[in-house]
């Protein structure tokens, strides 16, 4: 979970603010030289620890005190109604159908079968399902509708990302491909699912069924769990490109003026850009790992995206925003860009669209 797991983290050794990359580099890579590196030694890896390039900003702890107690959350319902769907049929042609399912969790369908993003499908979006904020809507599709899910893409370890109880349940009745950034496999595997594959950033998975490749795209976050190292298993997006389509997951990520034009740039703009529009408040603390609904809209431009649906927002309460806030200042900020509605869509949990 992206911000309130910060009471989850005690166990944790005190945060630190990093003023940059290389500073935070330097120091991790005097701690990890004794130890040796786990992962490849890079310019946002020290060979165990993972951060953002230029900056890296870690909220210390005194800086949580100060956001909770001067904390003003908008209007947040206890419930929200949400007439549960049936997933649509996989449709042929080389298009891909996708549906929202709730927060991060999209289930997308095409030649390569059936892939869920992010799936998170229990009540609370915390350790142990007995921590952490309670979901105000029901999952869009239900769990048993799920049509046999062949991959699984996880962004990253937060708890409103990576839900064991969900993977656990899908590892049981489908046994799909895990394709997540490095560092995750352990976590993953804990719950039962044995096929992973770990990419680093612009890193690409084997090819899948239906000519369907994956690329692990970076973004700027963070990550942490109760247990396990602060920022030592990677964060990230996904680029998927079948051989008609390609279509990006942008995970969690605050926004930089170059990283989303070097997607563009390398993997080319997307006919489907899947990107977050909540946990945003307030900017001062989430700035750096959270983009607003405004800088979502210069992502959308950025990495070219044709049309892009909107997550992270109306499930969990993670930040101070009231829910409805962050459809509303998508909604005017396109229209200040000239940009019509249809390019950038806050969708319904269940709704689906294909392309
Ligand atoms: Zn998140
Ligand atoms: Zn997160």
């Amino acid at each position: 979970m992206c911000s309130q797991a910060t009471g989850s983290q005690e166990k944790q050794s005190e945060p630190k603010s990093h003023p940059s990359g290389r500073a935070q580099a330097a120091g991790a890579r005097a701690a990890g030289a004794a130890r040796g590196p786990v992962f490849p030694v890079s310019d946002h890896c020290d060979g165990r620890v993972f951060f953002n390039t230029p900056t890296h900003i870690n909220r210390t702890w005194l800086e949580v005190l100060r956001w909770k107690r001067s904390a003003r959350p908008g209007p947040w319902p206890k419930w929200v109604h949400v007439e549960q769907q049936a997933p649509v049929p996989a449709p042929g042609g080389g298009a891909v159908a996708l549906t929202w399912i709730n927060h991060s969790t999209f289930l997308l369908q095409g030649e390569f079968g059936a892939l869920l993003t992010d799936p998170h499908f229990s009540r609370r979006a915390g350790p142990l399902g007995l921590l952490g904020p309670v979901r105000v809507h029901a999952p869009g599709v239900a769990f048993e509708q799920l049509p046999h899910i062949d991959t699984v893409l996880l962004s990253h370890d937060h708890y409103d990302h990576c839900d064991l109880a969900s993977l656990r349940r899908l590892a049981r009745r489908d046994d799909p491909l895990v394709v997540t950034p490095l560092g995750n496999g352990a976590l993953v595997r804990r719950a039962g699912l044995r096929r992973v594959v770990e990419l680093d950033w612009w890193e690409e998975a084997p090819e899948l069924t239906g000519g369907l490749r994956v690329t692990c795209t970076p973004a700027r976050h963070w990550s942490n769990r109760v247990r396990g190292p602060r920022n030592g298993r990677l964060w990230g997006g996904f680029y998927l490109k079948t051989p008609s389509r390609r279509i990006y997951f942008s995970g969690d990520t605050g926004y930089h003026e170059s990283l989303f034009s070097t997607i563009r740039s390398r993997l080319g703009g997307p006919d489907l850009a899947m990107l977050p529009i909540g946990a945003y408040e307030p900017r001062w603390f989430m700035q750096p790992q959270h983009c607003s609904p405004e800088e979502a809209v210069r992502i959308h431009c950025e990495v070219g995206a044709a049309r892009s649906v909107a997550m992270h927002w109306g499930c969990w309460q993670l930040a101070d925003e009231g829910r409805e806030e962050a459809p509303e200042l998508l909604e005017q900020e396109l229209a200040r860009c000239g940009l019509a509605r249809e390019a950038f869509q806050a969708i319904k949990p269940g709704e689906s669209l294909v392309v």
